[in-house]
């Protein structure tokens, strides 16, 4: 009777274990296969305009720049500002890293990245501490950035050819 019990519940667990495993890789699954959830898309596409806003009415800057999302990052960048040969200028954000907070994407690394794509913008291609100079520091925290630490350790502007090409 004991065992038939002991029998019963391991069944039970392994086949709660196996439904709960499943469903957890459905959703990385479903995760790296599709687009951001729509409501991220929309709060991109909102903070984008708001440092478009800010960027013309701080600094006279009336560019837009592109925002798009990348699964084809390395995982070490939460995101990335790019120059390129033919003077484009865009900001790439790291679908991966959206699957932590998509708020810290929003408050923290667009407005960082966005200040590097100013940067370029105003035809200041520095490369003190990466990029991160006093004027990049004070147009991130104009940008109302939360990260605009001037002493960090990434490598996010890219002037030349990028490879970031994914749509997701
Ligand atoms: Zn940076």
């Amino acid at each position: 009777m004991f065992l038939k019990r002991l029998k019963l519940f391991f069944l039970v667990t392994t086949l709660l274990a196996s439904v709960f495993l499943i469903s957890s890789w459905y959703k990385t699954y479903q995760f790296e296969n599709n687009p951001l959830d729509v409501k991220i898309l929309k709060k991109i596409k909102i903070k984008q305009y708001e440092l478009q806003t800010l960027a013309y009415k701080k600094f006279g800057v009336s560019r837009k720049i592109p925002v798009l999302v990348s699964n084809k990052m390395p995982s070490s960048l939460y995101g990335a500002a790019t120059f390129s040969k033919e003077n484009e200028i865009k900001i790439y954000l790291n679908k991966k890293r959206f699957k932590e907070s998509s708020d810290y994407m929003l408050d923290n690394v667009l407005p960082h990245e966005y200040a590097h794509a100013l940067m370029f913008a105003i035809n200041d291609f520095t490369k003190q501490n990466a990029g991160h100079s006093l004027k990049w520091q004070k147009i991130c925290i104009a940008l109302n950035g939360l990260k605009c630490d001037r002493f960090v350790k990434e490598d996010d502007i890219i002037i030349g050819k990028t490879n970031f090409f994914g749509k997701n």
